[in-house]
């Protein structure tokens, strides 16, 4: 289901989330807004998704990405949610995130508690690294997609 969406190239506005406090479990996500994941296919699978990112004009870094249900309206909308392997100085409301979706891990879970929930986070964080390594997956790293000069709004290309 996920893999015949796979490669998938998105460029969208950072928005403020809903304050669920991934930052406080030091996995903070950078939602798109509402109308950069209308634009998703509706058929995409929820879940966890890898990748790379890239805010702004800066360096393209690994990311692990949600796709889930939107608590905010009900759970009938989709959130996509780009956590980026990397340690920024500043958060970056309003910037424009890039985006290369290229592979899938696993559905969405139900965790029973916190600890549980932030393990398997980091275990999705290693796979994502162990998987952008391969060739297959590295070759995106260097995308035009990335560092196009007019920073146009695409979704998809
Ligand atoms: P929100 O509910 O507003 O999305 P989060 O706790 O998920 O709040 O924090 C997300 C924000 O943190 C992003 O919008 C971004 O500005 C900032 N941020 C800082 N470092 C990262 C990172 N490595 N990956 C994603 N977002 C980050
Ligand atoms: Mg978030």
């Amino acid at each position: 289901g996920a893999m015949k969406h796979l490669p998938y190239f998105c460029r969208g506005e950072v928005v403020k989330g809903f304050g669920r406090g991934s930052k406080e479990l030091g996995i903070p996500t950078a939602n798109f807004s509402e109308q950069v994941v209308e634009s998703f296919p509706s058929d995409i699978p929820t879940g966890i998704y890898y990748g790379w990112a890239c805010v702004g004009n800066g360096d393209v870094h690994k990311m692990v990405l949600s796709i889930g249900w939107n608590p905010f309206y009900k759970n009938i909308k989709k959130s996509v949610e780009t956590h980026i392997i990397h340690t920024f100085k500043e958060d970056f409301y309003g910037e424009i995130l890039s985006i290369i979706i290229t592979g899938y891990i696993r559905p969405e879970k139900n965790f029973d508690s916190l600890d549980a929930l932030i393990l398997a986070i980091q275990e999705d964080i290693e796979e994502a690294k162990r998987q952008l390594d391969l060739p297959e997956h590295l070759k995106f790293k260097e995308d035009n997609f990335f560092h196009r000069p007019e920073g146009k709004i695409v979704n998809n290309r």
